[in-house]
């Protein structure tokens, strides 16, 4: 009798019990659900124990509800898959703690057989978590254990595989081998695919990628449109833009969606049409135009160095009541920075404090650095990084160096220099750097030890490579490059260039040509840099007054900067050179960035 009115007592008390949890929305609530809990012996009630731990979760209090669930004195038979999968999904969404998901995974294993054996459920949480950490060891080893039960071929599995492998660094190949041997593939792992190549600076292959996508027949979704139009941004293959543009009109693919839209702008501003991007901004409906869309227009302006346009741009999304972000904070410092606009820049970074309430972070202090540097305010550079709250990043030590390069601060430009390759003494660009210091104070011998110091620890040189997107197809060209197969044509045109410009009136700059000097092979003569190979090649296969555009890997230098002014004189060609900060815009002999950059 009185075990009977224990269980009636009990099922009042679980439904009871399940009615407080569903409209729980405090921890001091969660506490009190706690004791009734044990209160009313519902300890051992799985439905009870899921619910409680979705709510911690939701209340950001996984870790309360798992001290009670695992303590050693509970009775785990009453944890199941479900469970588990509960609490895996809980670690998996919170940063910082995404290995304790995993933690609970093995937990998992070693329980197993009492009806808490992971599901195909489990997995997708369990691989969420390893993307978040980005171990490939740690994915590898879950991927075995997954197979070992026979989950891997599991679409849902697999997907998320993909997508821990192209999170890892060195996992892109190991994604291509799960995608490959899926039976399976939906248009989630087409994308996710596609995605880790772009992730992955991969963006040929992403585009090659989406082309057997097409032939396979699949219809891309908007994730994939947007991945591939970042692939094209990437890549700055304006041409291939527009082709992805015409065929997302032609098989009536939905345009509208923010991400496609965003996607879009970022894409037509990286490859060189901001015009367009602005343009498709402007039709933008205003309801849909998140502080994102702002970024991508505003960073385009920063790229192009139209800053007073990336200011107003701003100023015109704050009073149309969006609330910047630290992103756009981003897009806009680096617009003042391009633009030379010192005091609109410091205005502004102050104001993300005293207006807005955004804490800078290390990238915004790089803006203000590079800022100040490029102005020539190398003084107040230095002071503005002792002042930092945080430890200067090695990006704002180089742009101070380039600073005192072109100042002419060479004792300081060489001492931060020299710190830097103490720092990371693997990193070409600081070695660079200091025989550019080198360079300009002609101290010769000095910069030959720095260049043999590079070479005696092997540091790895990243070539300067040039890109042009030609009738569909992307040519990449090296220093001194022999690969293309009309390179004896193309060494022709960039010898007849070379003639041209100097009977125009250009000079080899001095510093820049003996920074190549001392290079054994002559091939890499300053007529032979990539992007003189591509400009000649540019020439040879456009029809007259078309515009060239290029895209750089690195920072253009000075003297194929200076050669370049004049080719666009010379051949009356408008050029478009993207570099690896921003773009450079040559037409009558002038460039756009006003020889600041
Ligand atoms: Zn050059
Ligand atoms: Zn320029």
């Amino acid at each position: 009798m009185y075990g009977r009115r224990m269980t009636t007592a009990g099922a009042g008390a679980d439904l009871a019990c399940l009615a407080v949890l569903r409209h729980c929305t405090c921890f001091s609530k969660l506490t009190q659900i706690h004791a009734t809990i044990l209160k009313f012996g519902l300890h051992n009630n799985g439905v009870i124990l899921t619910k409680f731990t979705a709510v911690s979760s939701d209340l950001g209090a996984i870790d309360y509800a798992c001290s009670f669930l695992f303590s050693p004195n509970s009775d785990l038979h009453c944890h199941d898959t479900f469970l588990f999968n509960t609490v895996i999904k809980a670690y998996a969404d919170t940063p910082h703690l995404k290995r304790t998901g995993v933690c609970y995974y093995r937990k998992m294993l070693r329980h197993g057989g009492g009806g808490a054996d992971p599901n195909n459920y489990t997995y997708p949480f369990v691989f969420k978590a390893c993307a978040g950490i980005g171990d490939l060891k740690l994915g590898q080893s879950v991927h075995a254990s997954a197979m070992k039960l026979g989950f891997h071929f599991h679409a849902h599995v697999a997907n998320s595989m993909i997508h821990t492998y192209c999170s890892c660094e060195g996992g892109i190949g190991y994604a291509r081998k799960v995608f490959d041997e899926m039976p399976e593939l939906n248009v989630v792992s087409w994308s996710t695919m596609i995605g880790g190549y772009v992730k992955s600076s991969m963006s040929s292959d992403a585009i090659k990628l989406f082309r057997s996508f097409q032939i396979h027949g699949e219809r891309p979704d908007e994730a994939t449109m947007a991945m591939v139009l970042s692939a094209c941004a990437d890549l700055g293959a304006l041409e291939l833009g527009r082709w992805v543009e015409a065929y997302m009109v032609r098989e009536n693919l939905p345009m509208e969606s923010e991400i496609v839209y965003n996607a879009m702008i970022d894409m037509f501003a990286k490859c060189g049409d901001v015009d367009k991007a602005l343009k498709l901004f402007r039709k933008m409906p205003p309801g849909k135009r998140t502080v994102v869309a702002w970024t991508c227009a505003i960073s385009g302006m920063a790229l192009h160095g139209r800053g007073l346009e990336a200011v107003s741009l701003f100023e015109e999304m704050k009073g149309a009541g969006v609330v910047p972000d630290d992103v756009v904070f981003i897009g806009l410092l680096s617009a003042c920075s391009h633009s030379g606009l010192v005091k609109e820049g410091w205005r502004y970074f102050d104001s993300m404090v005293t207006e807005h309430g955004i804490e800078p972070r290390v990238e915004h202090y790089g803006c203000m650095v590079d800022m100040l540097s490029r102005a020539g305010f190398v003084e107040e550079a230095l002071k503005f990084i002792d002042k930092m709250p945080m430890a200067p990043s090695p990006v704002i030590w180089r742009s101070l160096v380039s600073a005192c390069r072109s100042r002419g601060q060479l004792a300081l430009g060489e001492r931060v220099s020299k710190n830097l390759i103490v720092q990371d003494p693997m990193e070409e660009s600081n070695y660079v750097l200091l025989s550019s210091v080198y360079a300009k104070s002609q101290d010769w011998a000095k910069k030959t030890r720095a260049r043999e110091a590079m070479g005696k620890k092997r540091v790895q040189k990243i070539p300067g490579s040039t890109m042009i997107e030609l009738a569909g197809d992307i040519h990449e060209f090296v220093a001194g490059d022999k690969c293309h197969a009309e390179y004896p044509k193309i060494y022709e045109m960039a010898d007849e260039m070379e003639t041209k410009i100097r009977a125009a009136g250009y000079v080899a700059s001095a510093s820049e040509v003996m920074l190549d000097i001392d290079r054994e092979d002559k091939e890499g003569a300053l007529h032979r840099h990539s992007e003189r190979l591509a400009m000649a090649f540019a020439l040879l296969k456009t029809p007259p007054g078309s515009t060239i555009r290029l895209m750089k890997n690195l920072r253009v230098c000075d003297d194929c900067h200076s050669a370049t002014k004049i080719i666009s004189v010379v051949y009356r060609r408008e050029i478009l050179v993207r570099d690896r900060s921003r773009f450079h815009h040559f037409k009558n002999g002038l460039c756009s960035c006003k020889d600041f950059w």
